[in-house]
């Protein structure tokens, strides 16, 4: 092909994928008039394309709309259906299955209970209820973008090896343990950024942002520009791991006196042997033990998001299943975090995010759809 060809070609696309990402984004559907004025394209144009995008089945009528001239226009939307992806998340007691469809909506979720002793051989187990996952819910696999893992892990991509993952008690395994059973195009990422990912693109006028993800463990992701800033060792955001009280609490790391040994949901259910839903009852009994470590955990926790604050200058976003539990509490994190800052007098930069659950499974699988709708 020739260059000029070549330049031609890669045009059109262009032109196809913007038609598609706007159908993508919008809320509703839209008619041909909308599109060729909003992205200031030719009704040939975009004729053409949507012709294209009707033959290869992504996009599909959605009810008719009455025009001033009395005819009737057509209203478009994706076909959100004709692709999915699974998103996998592995923590220390469970495997979360969750499939998705181009609209990012729920078509199917499953958690599988998972022994301790699972872990070392987890990449079999994986695949074998990844195929039972797909059976129970009659998922069509020839639909099916790819298989997203969430681990709450140190991930090195280029080595293929998980550096560490202290709440799986795993350092320095190969990747392919947990992939090399698969069957479909995989991609592997830390839960935390997984999560952070999910929110950012469905806010993606949101620039930049610090995910701090509050759940057995604690992690975090920064967000620059829509794509996560990892640091020199994919380290970026391990706020976890920050040490907010020297010689404090021990943590899973073997440190002392990081954000995780204060702010994990582990701290207030499995450590007490009772689950979050009790440990909330009881707070709201006024249960004075309850009351004590809450307070310490919300003191914690804001003195965490602050140097989040102070390093970054951006808002920051609270994540992970702990999030459910903390919209009557945000009012004192964000008076606490205030009284702690040099320069905010208020901390409504503190935000809860829109997934506590499921973040980081919808994030990974993310990965697939995004991957569909660039190369469209
Ligand atoms: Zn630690």
């Amino acid at each position: 092909m020739t260059e000029l060809a070549e330049t031609i070609t890669e045009r059109r696309r262009q032109t196809r994928k913007s038609i598609y990402k706007y159908l993508f984004c919008a809320e509703t559907s839209r008619s041909k008039q909308e599109i060729a004025s909003d992205l200031s394209l030719s009704m040939p144009t975009v004729h053409q394309n949507l012709s294209e995008l009707f033959q290869a089945g992504f996009i599909r009528r959605d009810g008719m709309q009455q025009s001033t001239g009395g005819r009737r226009a057509m209203r478009l939307t994706i076909a959100e259906n004709v692709r999915f992806a699974v998103g996998v998340s592995i923590t220390e007691d469970r495997l979360r299955f969750l499939a998705v469809n181009l609209r990012m909506q729920e078509i199917a979720y499953k958690n599988v209970k998972l022994d301790v002793s699972e872990v070392n051989a987890i990449g079999l187990r994986l695949s074998e209820e990844l195929e039972t996952f797909l059976n129970e819910n009659g998922l069509n696999r020839t639909k099916l973008l790819g298989v997203g893992i969430a681990i709450p892990a140190v991930i090195n991509v280029e080595l293929g090896k998980i550096a560490l993952a202290p709440t799986l008690h795993l350092k320095d395994i190969s990747l392919s343990e947990i992939t090399k059973y698969l069957n479909y195009p995989f991609y592997v990422s830390n839960d935390a950024t997984s999560g952070g990912y999910a929110e950012w693109y469905t806010q993606p006028e949101q620039n930049r942002m610090a995910y701090l993800s509050l759940e057995g463990g604690v992690g975090g992701a920064v967000l620059l520009n829509g794509a996560p800033y990892e640091g020199d060792n994919r380290r970026s955001g391990e706020f976890g791991h920050m040490c907010i009280e020297p010689n404090g609490l021990i943590c899973k790391c073997g440190k002392r006196g990081c954000l995780e040994a204060y702010c994990s949901a582990s701290r207030i259910s499995d450590d007490l042997g009772i689950t979050l839903e009790e440990f909330f009852e009881g707070l709201e009994l006024q249960n004075p033990s309850y009351r004590a470590l809450w307070h310490d955990l919300l003191l914690h926790l804001s003195i965490g998001i602050n140097n989040i604050r102070m390093a970054l200058d951006c808002d920051v976003i609270l994540g992970g299943f702990l999030t459910q539990y903390l919209e009557p509490y945000l009012s004192e994190i964000r008076r606490i975090a205030a009284e702690l800052n040099t320069f905010d007098n208020n901390a409504d930069y503190i935000k809860l995010c829109r997934y506590p659950k499921r973040a980081s499974t919808l994030g990974v699988a993310l990965y697939f759809i995004n991957e569909f709708i660039e190369n469209i």
